[in-house]
């Protein structure tokens, strides 16, 4: 584990919920990225090393319209960033975690993704993430 690559937090509109962060906390905006495989709309901020990460749902049958209708806008996942995601991931399963993608995914910003079962982690949704300069 390197560090707390982002926050994931689920908004029903990323243009809503922008001002807040970019005008009142001062954080910069790094651009908005569509991931299809997901069906979210991420705008990412950064703070210092790490970032909050917004997600928008494209579609209803979005993992993140399915929270909000859940649960309601708020924190969705924390992510830590990893050296070499499928050696971590190899080493959560030979331990018996339970894990949403057994191998990595595309998320946002070419980043290789894969997230852990919230059951693992007492109800927190936790994604790890490898960028892909490594
Ligand atoms: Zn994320």
């Amino acid at each position: 584990m390197k560090k707390i690559s982002h926050i994931g937090i689920a908004v029903e509109k990323i243009a809503d919920y922008v001002g807040f962060y970019r005008d009142i906390l001062g954080l910069s905006v790094e651009g908005e990225e569509v991931v299809e495989d997901q069906k979210v709309k991420v705008a990412f901020l950064t703070v210092g090393e790490t970032r909050i990460e917004l997600l928008e749902p494209t579609s209803p049958e979005s993992p993140i319209a399915k929270f909000i209708e859940k649960k309601g806008p708020g924190v969705h996942h924390l992510a830590f960033e990893v050296e070499d995601i499928v050696a971590t991931l190899a080493a959560m399963k030979e331990k018996g975690i339970k894990l949403i993608d057994e191998t990595p995914r595309c998320g946002a910003h070419h980043t290789k993704i894969a997230f852990v079962h919230p059951k693992e982690s007492k109800g927190v949704l936790v994604e790890l993430t490898q960028s892909e300069t490594h």
